[in-house]
């Protein structure tokens, strides 16, 4: 178990860009010799969405904690995800190769309004990481695919760092959301906590049927 200081010597960084500073500077998206998922434009959809996730990453925990963060956001979102090693894939989990990561960035997602968006979320295997973080990050990433930028509140789960036990999506988060998005749950002030063991409050604020 991680010390609290040492936490926060090792500073988890989820992504280099942070969309909304750089996003003037920096709109193309990073690249890598990664199998193609062709089915990226589903994540454009304000309607109900139905994503293909293929697991391409050698860790098999990462994928397992990757697939448990899918199953959050098909809570939150209206939509629907089932694994598919094709092509027709719309993201995909790889592991990222060094020149993708910079300054102690774990993980990297691509942003859909980018140049060159190949629904690509790249960890870095050489991170060493918990089932929590792996999760949580997961979280993160994904939530940047669905068109969720940085959250100035730290406990956000869209903080740019990950701070221990501060992880939750707030009103701005949800706002943000439903410009995107469908949603299952109504716009609400009341933050929703983003952990393994919330979804049963998430389905209790749910506002249609979780399929
Ligand atoms: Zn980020």
């Amino acid at each position: 178990m991680r010390s609290r200081s040492a936490f926060f010597v090792a500073f988890v960084f989820f992504c280099l860009a942070i969309p909304g500073v750089l996003a003037d500077q920096n709109t193309v998206n990073w690249k890598g010799n990664f199998a193609p998922c062709n089915g990226h434009s589903e994540l454009l959809k304000h309607e109900r969405m139905n994503l293909g996730v293929r697991i391409s990453t050698s860790n098999p925990q990462l994928g397992r904690e990757f697939e448990r963060a899918m199953t959050f956001w098909s809570h939150v979102l209206d939509m629907s995800w089932h694994d598919d090693q094709t092509s027709s894939c719309a993201i995909e989990l790889v592991d990222g190769t060094p020149s993708i990561f910079h300054n102690a960035t774990i993980a990297r997602s691509q942003f859909t309004e980018w140049q060159n968006f190949e629904g690509w979320i790249a960890f870095d295997p050489r991170a060493p990481l918990t089932k929590s973080e792996m999760y949580l990050t997961s979280v993160h990433e994904i939530g940047h695919m669905l068109g969720l930028k940085h959250n100035s509140s730290p406990k956000s789960v869209m903080y740019y760092i990950d701070l221990e036990g501060s992880e939750v999506l707030d009103a701005k988060d949800i706002n943000e959301l439903a410009i995107h998005h469908k949603l299952r749950v109504r716009p609400i002030d009341a933050p929703i906590a983003v952990n393994k063991h919330s979804l049963s409050t998430v389905a209790l604020r749910a506002d249609t049927a979780i399929r």
